[in-house]
């Protein structure tokens, strides 16, 4: 069985970097039967892991992912971690390093005066003597010393590192016996049952020295996916300068998301040149063997555009449920269907359509400056005038199409002598969808109570 996880540590809110790995995580799991775990990396036990677990499932709820089981908190797990570092104790994997910070710092020195990398000499490896006086011991892994540490990746094929270059033996437990966030990872990877772990490339520098715990641990090794950063616009890291990283902002903002899963699944993945994935089409096509190996680019527009087609796209009942988050409730006008529909085709976000809907639903406090001087002069005002007495019933787009063209042509006016002087009093300003459609959304006590409060206020 496939097993994934998402392993954040606690920042308070949820990436969109991260919840792009979550999401290849979840559905790599959910297409093929498997199971997707949480874990909250909170070793660190500074920052509230309640609070961060709390944002994550807020985000992931919102989005509509579902983790199996309970959550994994490493700080609740600080027992089990000592059990296997004393393992690899006993079993001489590992040993107690008396070293002081001054003698570190001395071999750190006479390392940097060689040009050679600072490392760690080994020089407690063997130890057999009676311990210096006074120095708690940290916890050292007996890694490997020449040789390679070759992976397949899933993504970036035969990842090789040669020992010498990077490892040394490295810290799996710190003097006050608090395990290390290498030793951690794998303990609770293993025991967690992850046969495919799937996380940024920004951890790939960690991967050989959690091989060697792996090994040194017996534990079988999962198969790796390192996921390539995702850039701003300008080819650096994507960061807050970059616009929102927090995923509940980008609720605020007014995105669906459906636009924001899609979105992210196609950052740094895709399938021919389709651009729309629902979550059905993900999980059909969705393969992290086919995430790509080059970092991808945040686009902006491209959400817009797929938050757009989401608008477009989703049903009535939904959006309609998503609006009231926006104090703005559909279901409690007598048009609301029409006018949602007729707005869904111009919003690219919730707060698009919130604003136009408020434009058409609440009776204009003020008129847009530039569109009333343009537009309401004292011929279009006595047109509207005269438009007002041919309103008595409540029609349709239809309907009211046709009553306005029999009033202009009585009237010897051409559209464009009434539309938009009409569009202004109804709405407040000279932008509007199909001025018929308003019509039957207002219906005509409300179209005329609209026109008397322009002509009233004539200036
Ligand atoms: N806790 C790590 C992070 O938030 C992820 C560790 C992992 O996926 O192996 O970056």
């Amino acid at each position: 069985m496939i097993v994934t996880r998402f392993a954040p540590s606690p920042t308070g809110y949820l990436h969109i970097g991260g919840l792009r790995t979550a999401l290849y995580s979840y559905l790599y799991a959910r297409a093929n039967g498997g199971k997707f775990l949480l874990r909250i990396e909170d070793t660190d036990l500074k920052r509230n892991s309640e609070e961060a677990t709390i944002a994550i499932r807020e985000a992931f709820e919102w989005c509509g992912l579902d983790y199996d089981g309970e959550v994994e908190y490493q700080s609740k797990r600080f027992d089990i971690y000592a059990k296997f570092v004393q393992k690899l104790l006993d079993e001489g994997k590992a040993y107690k390093c008396y070293m002081s910070k001054e003698e570190l710092d001395a071999l750190r020195t006479e390392q940097e005066a060689r040009k050679e990398r600072p490392k760690y000499d080994g020089r407690y490896r063997d130890f057999k003597g009676t311990p210096p006086a006074g120095i708690e011991p940290v916890i050292r892994i007996k890694a490997p010393r020449a040789g390679e540490i070759a992976f397949k990746d899933g993504i970036k094929g035969d990842v090789k590192f040669n020992v010498a270059d990077i490892l040394d033996d490295f810290i799996i437990a710190r003097s006050d016996g608090t395990p290390t966030y290498n030793f951690v990872v794998v303990v609770d990877d293993a025991l967690m049952g992850v046969t495919h772990v799937i996380r940024g490339d920004d951890h790939l520098s960690n991967t050989p020295k959690q091989i060697v715990l792996y090994e040194a641990l017996g534990f079988k090794i999962p198969e790796f996916f390192h996921v390539a950063m995702i850039n701003g616009e300008d080819g650096k890291k994507l960061s807050k300068r970059h616009g929102a990283t927090d995923v509940m902002e980008y609720k605020r903002m007014g995105y669906l998301p459906e636009a924001l899963l899609n979105f992210l699944v196609r950052l740094g993945w895709s399938h021919g040149d389709d651009e729309i994935f629902g979550m059905a089409d993900m999980l059909k096509y969705f393969d992290p063997h086919d995430i790509n190996k080059s970092a991808s680019t945040y686009n902006a527009q491209k959400l817009d555009w797929l938050n757009a087609h989401y608008i477009k796209t989703l049903p009535y009942e939904r959006l309609a449920r998503d609006m009231l988050e926006f104090d703005v409730d559909f279901k409690a006008h007598k048009k609301g269907e029409l006018l949602l529909n007729i707005l869904r085709e111009r919003s690219k976000t919730l707060i698009d359509m919130k604003n136009a809907a408020l434009a058409i639903i609440n009776a204009p406090q003020s008129y847009d400056e530039k569109a009333y001087e343009k537009f309401i002069t004292p011929d279009s005002l006595e047109i509207l005038a005269k438009f007002k007495e041919v309103l008595t019933l409540n029609l349709d787009a239809n309907g009211y199409e046709t009553l306005t063209n029999e009033f202009l042509a009585q009237n010897d006016l051409k559209l464009k002598d009434l539309a938009q002087a009409l569009r202004v009093s109804l709405t407040g300003s000279s932008v509007s969808p199909s001025i018929f459609e308003v019509l039957e959304v207002l219906g005509s006590d409300e179209i005329k109570n609209r026109i008397e409060k322009i002509l009233k206020e004539r200036k």
